[in-house]
């Protein structure tokens, strides 16, 4: 059974007290904005904190500049113009 992960592209972390196996623990808060990661030794139980960083918002998995395309519209929108439509609603007012 090999344990090699191909898709693996974080390094493995070492417990500095047994050098055993340390995993992803929990976050924690650490304060404007910021998160650190907590990692625990599957060896000796150590607790390990990493070192804190901005935690990032929520990656959206949509990309945002198609949704902006759709927002600004078609380019030529048919628009009557006021001034015929105002010439229209009078014709009308006319016949009626
Ligand atoms: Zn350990």
């Amino acid at each position: 059974m090999s344990t090699d992960v191909p898709g693996e592209t974080k390094p493995r972390r070492r417990c500095a007290k047994c050098g055993g196996d340390v995993r992803f623990s929990h976050r924690e808060y650490a304060g404007k904005g910021m998160s650190a990661a907590v990692l625990r030794c599957a060896g000796c139980g150590d607790v390990i904190r990493d070192t804190a960083r901005e935690s990032a918002p929520v990656p959206q998995r949509h990309t945002s500049k198609r949704h902006r395309d759709l927002d600004a519209g078609p380019p030529a929108n048919p628009v009557i113009d006021p001034e015929i439509a105002a010439r229209l609603l009078e014709s009308t007012r006319d016949s009626g």
